[in-house]
């Protein structure tokens, strides 16, 4: 594995929803950086992959950890956060990244449905940052960063976006709190909004439907996976010392309209 500049050098970090997508990019992006490493996602097959891949390469191999567990049970949360505490010895990062995104209009959308997106986007996102602010509080020397997956859907109204974006809008909410009530303490907490990216999911649905995606953003393409965690990388790097409860869209200037 090519190795990069050595920006998370000595940082153990999670990473939630990282078996695919901006998760996966953002885990190979922070092994490359040096980073010790916490992968976490519910597919265990994912996430053994990505574990080969990392491993595989030569670098890090004693500095790779996966955790299988949903980041909406309690349990499997903070299994996730002692999994780095215990492996090794601290939390520096966590990216709270796992979600689903779901897209209906708020005729077609079921109780469920508002439900599910809440369950895994809103608290999974409260229960991975309170456990590990938690951590990070015990920890000595105290401190950390985190930074969350909001989106431009949690900015701002779309279309077909009832619940999800009202999920994302969570994810700006507690990133904001959460930098306030912690500043003093050296945690971090700050977020990226994303455009629409091409993961796998994004690359397989219809032309007829991306075309219309990709024109909404003035840059006329849809961000890639690695554009998202090179913004990640920043904000939970020390280069970003200075910034907390910020929401850093890369969007290709969707959100400047
Ligand atoms: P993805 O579906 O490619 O990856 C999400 C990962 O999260 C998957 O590996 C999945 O298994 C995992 N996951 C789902 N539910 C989980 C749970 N309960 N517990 C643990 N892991 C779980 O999605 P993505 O596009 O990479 O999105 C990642 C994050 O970025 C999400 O929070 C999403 O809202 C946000 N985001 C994505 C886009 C986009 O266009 N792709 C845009 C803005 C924001």
């Amino acid at each position: 594995m090519e190795r990069g500049l050595g920006r998370l050098e000595g940082k153990a970090a999670v990473v939630t929803g990282a078996a695919k997508g901006i998760g996966r990019a953002t885990a190979e992006l922070f092994a490359r950086e040096g980073a010790r490493l916490v992968v976490t996602d519910v597919d265990a097959d994912g996430l053994s992959a990505l574990r080969g891949r990392l491993t595989g390469g030569g670098a890090g191999a004693a500095g790779i950890e996966a955790v299988v567990g949903d980041v909406s049970v309690p349990e499997d949360a903070r299994a996730m956060i002692s999994a780095c505490a215990g492996r090794f010895g601290r939390i520096d990062v966590l990216v709270a990244n796992a979600g689903v995104i779901p897209l209906n209009n708020v005729v077609d959308a079921t109780p469920e449905d508002w439900d599910r997106v809440m369950a895994v986007d809103g608290r999974g996102m409260f229960l991975t940052c309170k456990y590990a602010i938690e951590e990070m509080l015990r920890q000595e020397p105290p401190g950390g960063s985190i930074v969350c997956l909001s989106s431009i859907s949690g900015l701002a109204g779309q279309r077909d976006q009832a619940t999800y974006g009202p999920a994302k809008f969570v994810a700006s909410g507690l990133t904001k709190h959460l930098a306030v009530e912690w500043a003093n303490r050296g945690i971090r907490v700050n977020a990226v909004a994303p455009g629409t990216i091409r993961t796998e999911a994004v690359r397989g649905l219809p032309e007829d439907y991306v075309a219309p995606m990709r024109e909404a953003h003035p840059m006329g393409r849809l961000g890639e996976p690695e554009e998202v965690a090179s913004a990640i990388l920043f904000l939970a790097s020390d280069e970003a010392s200075f910034v907390t409860g910020a929401i850093l869209p890369v969007d290709g200037g969707y959100l400047a309209q």
